[in-house]
């Protein structure tokens, strides 16, 4: 089994020339590439922000649908009273939810593109 030790290289993997500084991207000798390139701890965070934010947002649409679809057969009454909405609040609920999936997605996709690895 491979370590998670054996991924630091002290030597480097070209010319075996030993690598002074831990934080050195390539052999000062050959220059060959040491590692590549990962995202930050920061970067990591925004991407499951951004598959977290999808996951919500799906379940939360897929919800809304379900109520839009319900309330197209049974509308409650007492609901409507109780809430003072429209016939087709949950139709406008659901294009708001959608509309701000949308805007989330971009505004932290933007973020995911800004913390990738160089
Ligand atoms: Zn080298």
């Amino acid at each position: 089994m491979a370590s998670q030790a054996s991924k630091r290289v002290t030597k480097c993997p070209e010319c075996y020339a030993p690598i002074d500084s831990r934080h050195a991207k390539t052999c000062a000798k050959c220059g060959a590439q040491l590692y590549y390139p990962r995202r930050s701890l920061f970067g990591v965070g925004i991407l499951w922000l951004f598959f977290g934010f999808n996951a919500v947002m799906l379940y939360r649409v897929l919800r809304q649908g379900i109520e839009v679809l319900s309330s197209l057969t049974s509308i409650s009454v007492a609901d409507r009273i109780r809430h003072g909405a429209p016939e087709n609040s949950a139709g406008y609920e659901l294009i708001n939810l959608a509309g701000s999936w949308f805007i989330g997605a971009i505004f932290i996709g933007m973020l995911v593109l800004m913390t990738r690895p160089r």
